[in-house]
C-alpha cells in the first residue's frame, strides 16, 4: 500500500528540494558551455587553428565530467547483503527481549558467521535499530537516504547521493574531471581575460562572459582542488571520510589505519586491478562492499607472530564455542600476494574469533 496524508507529501517536497544543488550544478555547467563553446571559441577566437583545438579538447573534458557525474548521481548506493539482516524469528525475538543479554546473543549468535570486524565506541557488535541488521564494516546508516550504506563516505548534497562502495570511484573521477574542466577554461580564458582588462576586446556580450567564465572557473578550481586533494589522501591511506573524523574500533581499539593495506593496495581496492579502467567511471572497485581486508589480525598481540602470542592464540580458540568464520574471496583477494598474511592466516581466522567480545550490547550508531 502506498503511503498518503501529510508526512508523505512532505517527503516527497523535500525530496524535490534535494534536487535544487545538482539542478544549480547543472544550469552552470550549460552556462559555461554557452560561455565557452559560442561566445569564447566561436565568437571571440579569431585563429581558425585554435578554435578547432579548443573545442575538440573543450568536449573531450566535458564528456569526461559529465559522465563521471552522471554516475555518481544515478549509481544506488548498495546496502548490506540479506545474510546481514535479522531474520523474521530474530526480529520477534529481539522485540520481545528487553534490552540486554539476550539481545546481545541473538546478535552475538547472527555476528558469528559473518566478516565484522568492528565494533561501537563501546565494543558491541554494530547493530541498525532502523534497518534492524547487523553493520558490516565500513557500513554506516545514513539519514537523508534512511538506509545502511555500504562502506559509507557521507551523503553529498551536490550529487544528491550517498557517496560510498558502488560510486566512491565515479566521485573521485567527478572531482578530477570537474577540476580539469576548470582548469582548461581558465588556461584557455586567461588571455582573452586580460585582453579585456587592458581594453583590447572590443565592447560586446562576450565580454561580460569571459570575465564571469573566468571568475567562475578559477573560483571552482580552487574549492575543487582541495577536495580532490584531501580524497586522494583518503584513498592513500584507506579511510572514509567518516573514518578520518571517527577511527574505526577493532576489537583491540580504536585504530585509524585498521583498513590500510599499503598504499598500492589501498588504490587497487578502489581503482580496480585494471590500469585501462582507472581513468573511466565504470565499475572495478574490488570487493564486495560488505567485508574488508584488514592486515590487523595479523599485528593483534594474541596473535602466533610471537612465541608467546601462540599459546595465546591457542587458548583463545579452546575457549570460543563458536567455530572460526570464513575469509571471503573479496577479504583474500588483495592479501594473497601478502607474505605475512599467508603465513599467519590461519591464525588470523582464529583471531576474529575472540572479537566475540563479551560486552556487547544493542547500540545504534548513526
Ligand atoms: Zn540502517
Ligand atoms: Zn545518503
Amino acid at each position: 500500500m502506498a503511503p498518503s496524508g501529510p508526512s508523505s507529501v512532505r517527503r516527497r517536497c523535500r525530496r524535490c528540494l534535494y534536487w535544487i544543488p545538482v539542478l544549480f550544478i547543472s544550469i552552470i555547467v550549460c552556462w559555461s558551455y554557452y560561455a565557452c563553446v559560442i561566445q569564447l571559441c566561436i565568437v571571440t577566437m579569431e585563429n581558425i587553428g585554435e578554435k578547432i583545438l579548443c573545442l575538440i579538447a573543450y568536449h573531450f573534458f566535458l564528456l569526461l565530467f559529465v559522465w563521471s557525474y552522471w554516475k555518481t548521481i544515478f549509481t544506488l548506493p548498495m546496502n548490506p547483503a540479506k545474510e546481514f539482516h535479522l531474520s523474521y524469528s530474530d526480529k520477534e525475538l529481539l522485540e520481545r527481549e528487553p534490552r540486554g543479554e539476550s539481545q546481545q546473543d541473538v546478535l552475538r549468535r547472527m555476528a558469528k558467521d559473518l566478516p565484522v570486524y568492528t565494533r561501537t565506541m563501546s565494543g558491541a557488535i554494530r547493530y541498525c535499530d532502523r534497518c534492524q541488521l547487523v553493520k558490516p564494516d565500513r557500513c554506516h546508516h545514513c539519514s537523508v537516504c534512511d538506509k545502511c550504506i555500504l562502506k559509507m563516505d557521507h551523503h553529498c548534497p551536490w550529487v544528491n547521493n550517498c557517496v560510498g562502495f558502488s560510486n566512491y570511484k565515479f566521485f573521485l573521477l567527478f572531482l578530477a574531471y570537474s577540476l580539469l574542466y576548470c582548469l582548461f577554461i581558465v588556461a584557455t580564458d586567461l588571455q582573452y581575460f586580460i585582453k579585456f582588462w587592458t581594453n583590447g576586446l572590443p565592447d560586446t556580450q562576450a565580454k561580460f562572459h569571459i570575465m564571469f567564465l573566468f571568475f567562475a572557473a578559477a573560483m571552482f578550481s580552487v574549492s575543487l582542488s582541495s577536495l580532490f586533494g584531501y580524497h586522494c589522501w583518503l584513498v592513500c591511506k584507506n579511510r572514509s571520510t567518516l573514518e578520518a573524523f571517527r577511527a574505526p574500533v577493532f576489537r583491540h581499539g580504536t585504530d585509524k589505519n585498521g583498513f590500510s593495506l599499503g598504499f598500492s593496495k589501498n588504490l587497487r581496492q578502489v581503482f580496480g586491478d585494471e590500469q585501462k579502467y582507472w581513468l573511466l567511471p565504470v565499475f572495478t572497485s574490488l570487493g564486495d562492499g560488505c567485508s574488508f581486508p584488514t592486515c590487523l589480525v595479523n599485528q593483534d598481540p594474541e596473535q602466533a607472530s610471537t612465541p608467546t602470542g601462540a599459546n595465546t592464540a591457542t587458548k583463545s580458540i579452546e575457549n570460543n564455542p563458536f567455530p572460526a568464520k570464513p575469509l571471503r574471496e573479496s577479504q583474500s583477494h588483495l592479501l594473497t600476494d601478502s607474505q605475512s598474511w599467508n603465513e599467519n592466516n590461519g591464525n588470523s581466522e582464529k583471531g576474529k574469533l575472540g572479537m566475540s567480545n563479551p560486552g556487547l550490547t544493542i547500540e545504534n550508531e548513526t
